[in-house]
């Protein structure tokens, strides 16, 4: 038997999601499940799959079973695609295995054409409702299918509107919708070349062929990459019959959640219109009534409604989100999914969920995206700084979290400014998809138009971004990159803040401090770690980072970068005048004055980490860093340094390195210049014991040594360390275990990982470095093409942020596999950025590395990701 591509919603099931989609799947679940489900077909991932493997096309057979999966429909709803008296109309939607809100094309009213409009207009009752239609389908259609702006369609439609002295499109006539759809035709017709196609079998092709190609338009692609979603996933396509919520005052249509996708509240939320249809309340072009209005409006239907919405809540498990039309009183449902949420909101419903009992805490600990976790730890406003500032508008709280910064008025403006290392706030009349990496670039985001469901708040509660949506109360003047508010004008460039929770606008900058964490936090990260078999560490280079990691859960520091500590003002001249030493005893005493700074700050984080392992890295930076290189910034730091202009440079020059990240750095610092290895270690380890004599506390020191890749280099600084810190200890006159260990950066280091365990007790694979060498990209310089990489589907994530487990995993592995060969209870943990991504981290767990190290910030995320790895690998 052929493979089969296409479902009928009565044929599948929920648990389809792979090949139907989410949206395909749960709307064969909820037929199941008994639910009033326009009926309808899906087109499976597999024949978009198909579709890019064949050249884009789609094949004959997979015609076929669309042709014969329409004539289904047509037996089950008893009308006939193309009848010019009552016509099958039909939706086409994208829907692919993870939800991509806006990401990809929709058409509706499809089935349309100048002699069943007429039909229809007839069958309905309802010539207006019949031309809104039509004239609603010609744009989508020439805009998801032939790249016709929806923009010049509305230009066209304003144009009609003011001509006749109309400020909304309910004031329309039939006969004036019949005008609309004559110019709408006519505009497709100068842009095509051709007739609006009649033929209804025709345009579902054409429709569906749009929607595999809209898997692949850029802001889709962008999306997956911000969401690890593989490109070879592909989208399925849904085909519905239609309902219409725009057919007069008894029909109406909304979107809801079955809690409050902000707070995480328990109770019906959401937003619906009247005589309108779905598309009109998800891209925000009227302001909608909140949901609980439809009681007084329709009490039956929104009886129905909240008795089939608590039955989907308690079937899934999850809080939902639904949207539904209502036709002539009679209640539909055209999708549900599990609703996005803020961060606040995913752990306020996990905890609910689990408290009533509806799910277990491993079940719970699955509903919460760990990369939403670090929007909890994000800035609020400072209260006085608050209250001292004056309000000057406020609208629609669709995204909380507080964000101030500089506005620009268009994504392309963000995204530079963002570049140019300015917080932005992005302002916008509504936002669409096409927006999104200025999204992603702001801070905060402003619309003027749009709703709670709106594009703009669905995809800010996503990322975390504050957001307040609905503001009609702002003026905005895009040529001139200005809105005005409250009487005030803005420009571009201007500092506002934004508070997402209240969802007040103030013109300047607003100073944001940490947030609290919240009860459910804990309890939710302790269930947690009541899972997770990966530790997770923190990398942290001071006191005050080591303080706030262990804060959100630390199990120790897996990497503290001590050229950070010679970064700072008071360090600084120290160090450089150990780089300008011409000899071995110049070096030593500049290194001698250093050694108090670090033994501080060692102590400082031993005492914070109360008795947790630390890893200290010795210096790993080529030391040109430290010097200045412009030639003005040279001559004034040879001034300070009592040194001639001469000299410094010939340094500087002495230094110059072509490829310095190839150069003159990591363990070849130390096999050059020993002292300074020894100033290290003897830092490091007086720290330790002068912290376990006044605190009474373990500390185990971990030194690590950067950038091996040759056992033999690793082994000569080694002895050095060893013999450095026997001396210490010997001096002291006390005991004290410490491991000398290395990171694995470098492939050649993994490639021969068994020799050098030989030599190190524990390995930290520093996998920013080990993917710069493994890929031959510049870590400083791969931003500049990565782009084209994505564009051109080469790449589909950056390999700095998420780990290539394909190449520089393998390398991972083989080190872990040769480490452990030749010496078993080897510490294994990694350090690089991949250390704080969840993708990352469930291959860490599967490879069997003892822990992660991340940024603090990231340490709920890690956290949370190490017990997903585990239920996700069970
Ligand atoms: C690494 O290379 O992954 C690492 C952690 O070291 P750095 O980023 O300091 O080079
Ligand atoms: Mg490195």
């Amino acid at each position: 038997m052929s493979k089969k591509f296409v479902y009928m919603f009565s044929e599948a099931d929920g648990s389809m999601k792979n090949l139907l989609g989410g949206k395909g799947a749960n709307l064969a679940e909820m037929t199941k499940l008994g639910l009033p489900i326009p009926q309808g077909f899906t087109v499976s991932t597999e024949a978009c799959t198909k579709y890019y493997e064949d050249g884009k096309k789609i094949t004959d057979e997979i015609t076929a079973e669309i042709k014969a999966s329409l004539a289904k429909l047509e037996e089950i709803t008893g009308k006939t695609f193309g009848d010019n008296n009552r016509p099958l109309l039909v939706s086409v939607r994208s829907g692919s295995r993870a939800s991509m809100p806006g990401m990809m094309d929709t058409v509706l009213n499809l089935g349309l054409n100048d002699v069943s409009v007429e039909g229809f207009a007839v069958a309905t009752g309802n010539p207006r409702f019949a031309y809104d239609s039509y004239r609603r389908f010609i744009q989508m259609f020439s805009d998801v299918v032939k790249g016709l702006p929806k923009s010049q369609f509305e230009r066209v439609l304003d144009e009609i509107k003011e001509s006749k002295g109309f400020e909304n499109d309910l004031q329309l006539s039939a006969d004036d919708l019949k005008e609309v759809v004559e110019a709408f035709k006519a505009l497709y017709v100068k842009h095509e070349g051709s007739e609006f196609p009649q033929e209804p079998v025709e345009q579902l092709m054409a429709a569906i062929n749009a929607v595999f190609d809209s898997w692949n338009n850029e802001r889709a692609v962008i999306y997956r990459r911000m969401h690890d979603i593989p490109g070879s996933w592909g989208t399925a396509v849904n085909v519905q019959s239609m309902v219409f919520g725009n057919m007069g005052d008894t029909s109406g249509t909304g979107v809801a959640f079955t809690r409050n996708p902000s707070t995480g509240e328990r109770g019906i939320y959401g937003e619906y219109l009247l005589n309108a249809q779905g598309e009109d309340v998800v891209a925000g072009i009227r302001t909608p009534e909140p949901i609980t209005r439809l009681e007084n409006d329709m009490p039956e239907a929104y009886a129905e409604f909240m008795r089939l919405a608590t039955k989907l809540e308690n079937h899934y498990k999850d809080m939902q989100d639904m949207e539904f039309t209502i036709e002539d009183k009679v209640l539909y449902f055209l999708q549900t999914r599990n609703g996005k949420r803020t961060a606040q909101a995913a752990l306020k419903i996990a905890v609910d969920l689990v408290e009533e009992g509806l799910c277990t805490k491993e079940e719970a600990l699955m509903k919460v995206d760990p990369k939403q976790l670090d929007q909890l730890l994000h800035p609020n406003f400072d209260v006085e700084a608050l209250a001292a500032a004056k309000v000057y508008g406020s609208a629609l709280p669709a995204s909380p979290g507080a964000a101030a910064g500089q506005v620009y008025f268009n994504a392309d403006d963000a995204v530079a400014a963002k570049k140019r290392g300015e917080r932005v706030i992005l302002v916008r009349l509504e936002t669409s998809p096409e927006d999104i990496e200025g999204m992603d670039a702001a801070q905060g985001i402003l619309t003027a138009r749009g709703g709670m469901t709106s594009h703009a708040a669905v995809v800010a509660r996503g990322m975390g971004t504050c957001c307040i949506s609905g503001c009609g109360e702002i003026k905005i003047n895009e040529a001139a990159k200005t809105f005005t508010l409250g009487g005030k004008t803005v420009a571009e460039g201007d500092f506002i803040s934004l508070d997402g929770s209240t969802g007040k606008i103030y013109l300047e900058d607003i100073k944001t401090v940490d947030p609290e964490i919240s009860g459910d936090f804990s309890k939710f990260m302790g269930w947690a770690d009541d899972v997770r078999t990966l530790k997770v560490r923190a990398n942290a280079d001071s006191p005050k980072d080591v303080i706030n990691a262990v804060e959100f859960g630390a199990e120790g520091v897996g990497l503290c970068r001590t050229e950070h500590m010679f970064f700072e003002e008071d360090r600084l001249p120290k160090i450089r005048q150990m780089i300008v030493s011409n000899t071995v005893a110049e070096r030593e005493a500049a290194l001698a004055e250093l050694i108090p700074f670090q033994k501080a700050d060692f102590k400082g984080m031993y005492k914070a980490l109360a008795g947790k392992p630390m890893t200290v890295r010795l210096l790993d930076p080529p030391l040109h860093e430290f010097l200045p290189q412009e030639e003005g910034d040279i001559r004034e730091l040879a001034k300070e340094m009592g040194l001639t202009f001469e000299a410094l440079k010939e340094t500087v020059e002495s230094l110059h390195e072509f490829n310095p990240m190839l150069g003159h750095r990591g363990c070849r610092l130390a096999v050059t210049y020993p002292e300074i290895a020894v100033m290290q270690t003897r830092a490091i380890i007086e720290a330790a014991v002068e912290v376990i004599a006044e605190e009474g506390i373990d500390v185990i020191p971990e030194i690590m040594i950067p950038l091996a890749g040759e056992v033999k280099e690793l082994a000569y600084v080694k002895n050095i360390v060893v013999e450095t810190a026997e001396k210490v200890i010997a001096e002291k006159g006390v005991k004290l275990k410490y491991l000398v260990g290395t990171m694995i950066e470098i492939p050649r280091a993994a490639l021969t990982a068994d020799l050098i365990a030989a030599e190190a007790e524990f390995f930290s694979f520093g996998t920013n470095d080990l993917t710069q060498m493994t890929f031959g990209y510049s870590r400083d310089d791969a931003g500049a093409f990565l782009d084209d990489y994505y564009k051109k589907s080469i790449l589909e994530s950056d390999p700095f942020a998420r780990l290539d487990q394909t190449g520089v995993g393998q390398l991972v592995e083989m080190a872990v596999v040769k480490g452990r060969s030749a010496r078993p209870d080897i510490k294994l943990g990694i350090c690089g950025e991949h250390g704080g991504d969840p993708s990352s981290i469930e291959f860490c767990h599967r490879v069997g590395l003892d822990y992660v190290s991340c940024s603090p910030f990231r340490v709920p995320i890690a956290r949370l990701a190490a017990a997903q790895a585990v239920l996700n690998n069970r």
